[in-house]
């Protein structure tokens, strides 16, 4: 039996975040304003202020702009935005919505309904800079800081995290470090796009069906290879925050294999190197690189291969960098 964990996961909500004031009516989640829109047809509020810079708050201010909502501003703690460059152009900029960086809310006014709030500029450490308060009317604020993969569960089942996506270790075959227990899509690391999301959904349901045929393959003897895999673990180094999967099992993984990780700076005209046991695989050029956008590498199975053949590596157990090399 194989399990396949796709929980996907859940906002940060206004508890995680310690903004003062009362608590009036107003402040939602990005999430919950997408179902009163959508699916319940109300309109939260007539003027808006967004926190929070990923994709979801950028969607929402186009989203509540286009409801008739006025947008005053969308504020943003980092000194760049977590969501794609596409986004904040075709969400904030044709709309003429402002994006705040380096930005957060310091006060909430309003005892009954939300009535106002209070943006300050914050210091290299996100700490709120006195003095630089600014004052925005509003009657609704949206937050949209953050998901957090729903692993309540697969940390109970004994999978282990990693402590920067908060989803599950895995490997080529996305299976977690439980024999038989793979993980995918949101739970596993949060995606900037759902179509992503939906190929990884393919990979595991396929390399799911295969543990479930090879275990039975095994169990009457007709095939034992496990024992004898070369394993390629897998190191994020400078400027590279983590990558999925953190280790290969060459026997397994397929001729090309995805590996995708985020960057937490921006870079702009720097190479992503990827070096096997110190040896140059590949150096992929990329004119931008940020936070808010996933990137990926493909490996070659015969690629990696011929670097271990020619380096004369013959052990069982190698070291794949990947990093950012600015220029
Ligand atoms: C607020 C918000 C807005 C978004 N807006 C967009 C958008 O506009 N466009 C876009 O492309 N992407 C959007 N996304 C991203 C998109 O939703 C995700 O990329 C995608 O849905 C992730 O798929 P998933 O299958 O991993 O998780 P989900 O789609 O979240 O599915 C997980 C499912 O598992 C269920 N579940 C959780 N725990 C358990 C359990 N213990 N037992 C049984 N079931 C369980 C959940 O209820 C849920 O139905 C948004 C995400 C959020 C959070």
């Amino acid at each position: 039996m194989a399990v396949i964990l796709a929980m996907g996961c859940r906002e940060r909500s206004r508890g995680a975040l310690n903004i003062p004031g009362y608590r009036p009516a107003g402040i939602y989640s990005a999430g919950t304003a997408q179902r009163l829109v959508n699916i319940e047809g109300y309109l939260p509020g007539r003027r808006v202020v967004i926190l929070g810079s990923g994709d979801i708050g950028l969607i929402m201010a186009r989203r509540m702009t286009l409801e008739g909502a006025q947008v005053q501003a969308v504020a943003e703690l980092m000194p760049y935005s977590g969501g794609l460059k596409r986004n904040i152009v075709q969400c904030l900029d044709d709309y003429g919505i402002p994006l705040k960086l380096s930005h957060t809310v310091v006060d909430i006014k309003g005892k009954e309904r939300v009535e106002g709030i209070m943006l300050a500029r914050v210091d290299e450490k996100s700490r709120p800079i006195p003095g630089t308060e600014e004052f925005y009317e509003c009657d609704t604020l949206l937050l949209s800081v953050g998901l957090i993969p729903e692993n309540e569960l697969s940390g109970q089942m004994g999978v282990i995290l990693n402590p920067v996506t908060s989803g599950p270790v895995v490997n080529e075959s996305l299976e977690t470090n439980l024999e038989g227990v793979f993980a995918c899509g949101n739970v596993l690391h949060v995606h900037d796009l759902v179509d992503f999301v939906s190929e990884e959904a393919k990979a595991a349901g396929k390399n799911a069906a295969y543990y479930v045929k090879r275990s039975k393959y095994e169990a009457e003897g007709e095939e034992k290879k496990a024992s004898r895999q070369t394993t390629i673990w897998i190191h994020p180094e400078y400027g590279v925050r983590y990558t999925v999967p953190s280790v290969l099992h060459m026997q397994r993984m397929a001729e090309e294999q995805v590996i995708r990780f985020r960057v937490g700076n921006e870079y702009k005209n720097s190479v992503i190197r990827v070096e096997l046991d110190g040896n140059l695989v590949q150096g992929r050029k990329r004119p931008v690189m940020a936070p808010g956008e996933m990137e990926q590498v493909k490996l070659k199975k015969k690629e990696l291969s011929a670097v271990l053949e020619k380096a004369g590596r013959t052990e069982a157990a190698h070291h794949l960098v990947i990093r950012v090399e600015e220029n």
